[in-house]
């Protein structure tokens, strides 16, 4: 059996669209593609004139190097919504299939499935925030083509372990693709689930570039799997998924000074992570604040709604995560530099 064989047949037997950029480049006159011969105005959009690469190398080299795994195991999307928008259509008949989450989770998860009208089965996890493996490998029937796994979580902030990432994906060989998403793994000591992919080609990982590397704006996410699943991916990928400026603005953040850039940030969310952990958990008011992995904390309030408005009022905006379950009292913080994180202490108690 093929992982391949998880896919939509549809998606297996289509002619992809070929676009000019992809038929012929490198030549000195680009007559191909009908787009302007001349640079548009403004400092920013330098060689906009002409379409992107659909996959620019020397930006698949340095994620593929930042990632460990080689260039075929990749695919750069815009952001890792855009990637689990194409499993959900790669991989899910609309009315037949399903996937799996984990409430409470990151909610694309289900509003992607819900697009391409594929079911959204919930096996919720444990009071704790632990993956509730019994309950997850319960509700895995024949419909159900992907599973995500959110480690850390959003928005508990809570990790899976590498032993139980690899007991579900046991588990779910030849049955469902297991979507692993690190969109914080920088964040935490948690190893990577990049090198289980070499032992189970139905494995799937998300990394992204816009938390720790401080790039939301650009849209940069990366799709991690198998050279199959990725050849699969580029079938149904947009003829130009990533804007050239955003493909500059990634080569520089993954430039060395760009990684030491993010370096020291990541240092400095971490070490403020658990100076907001013990600060928060000493303000009248707290009822908890849950133990996090990520670049944020979710805390309890004796009243959420209250501390929401207020910080709302001091110019501070958090998200409230009321609507998920066990979290019926939390809001998410997210880790700001030094003097943000005061204030909101400050505002607070
Ligand atoms: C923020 C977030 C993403 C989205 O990442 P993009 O690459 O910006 O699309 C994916 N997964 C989780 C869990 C997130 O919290």
């Amino acid at each position: 059996m093929s992982v391949l064989d998880l896919a939509r047949p549809e998606i297996r037997m289509l002619e992809p669209y070929s676009s000019a950029r992809m038929e012929a480049s490198g030549g000195q006159i680009m007559l191909n593609a009908n787009e302007s011969a001349w640079e548009p105005v403004g400092e920013a959009s330098a060689g906009c004139n002409r379409y992107p690469e659909p996959q620019p190398q020397p930006l698949l080299q340095a994620l593929a190097e930042l990632y460990g795994v080689q260039r075929e195991q990749l695919f750069v999307g815009r952001g890792s919504d855009e990637a689990i928008d194409l499993l959900v259509r790669a991989f899910c008949r609309a009315g037949e299939d399903a996937v799996v989450i984990q409430p409470p989770t990151f909610g694309m998860y289900a509003v992607c499935a819900r697009i391409q009208n594929a079911a959204v089965i919930e096996a919720p996890l444990a009071q704790d925030f632990s993956l509730d493996i019994p309950a997850l490998l319960g509700a895995i029937t024949p419909a159900v083509k992907l599973v995500f796994l959110c480690t850390p979580n959003n928005p508990s902030g809570k990790s899976i372990s590498r032993a139980a990432i690899e007991q579900v994906a046991q588990a779910l060989a030849g049955k469902a693709m297991l979507v692993v998403d690190e969109a914080y793994i920088e964040f935490s000591d948690q190893p990577s689930a990049i090198e289980l992919i070499g032992r189970h080609e139905h494995l799937v990982v998300l990394r992204t570039l816009s938390k720790a590397w401080a790039l939301a704006g650009a849209r940069i996410g990366s799709l991690i799997a198998s050279p199959e699943v990725i050849a699969l991916i580029r079938r149904i990928m947009p003829p130009y998924p990533l804007p050239l400026p955003c493909v500059a603005a990634a080569q520089a953040a993954l430039s060395s000074a760009g990684q030491a850039a993010a370096r020291s940030h990541i240092d400095t969310v971490r070490e403020q992570r658990g100076l907001m952990y013990r600060s928060l958990a000493e303000l009248p008011g707290v009822r908890e604040v849950l133990p996090s992995d990520a670049n944020f904390l979710a805390v309890r309030f004796d009243d959420a709604g209250g501390v929401y408005r207020r910080l709302l009022e001091a110019g501070i905006v958090v998200r409230d995560v009321r609507k998920y379950p066990n979290l019926r009292d939390a809001l998410r913080i997210t880790i700001g530099t030094p003097e943000e994180n005061a204030r909101v202490l400050g505002s607070i108690s």
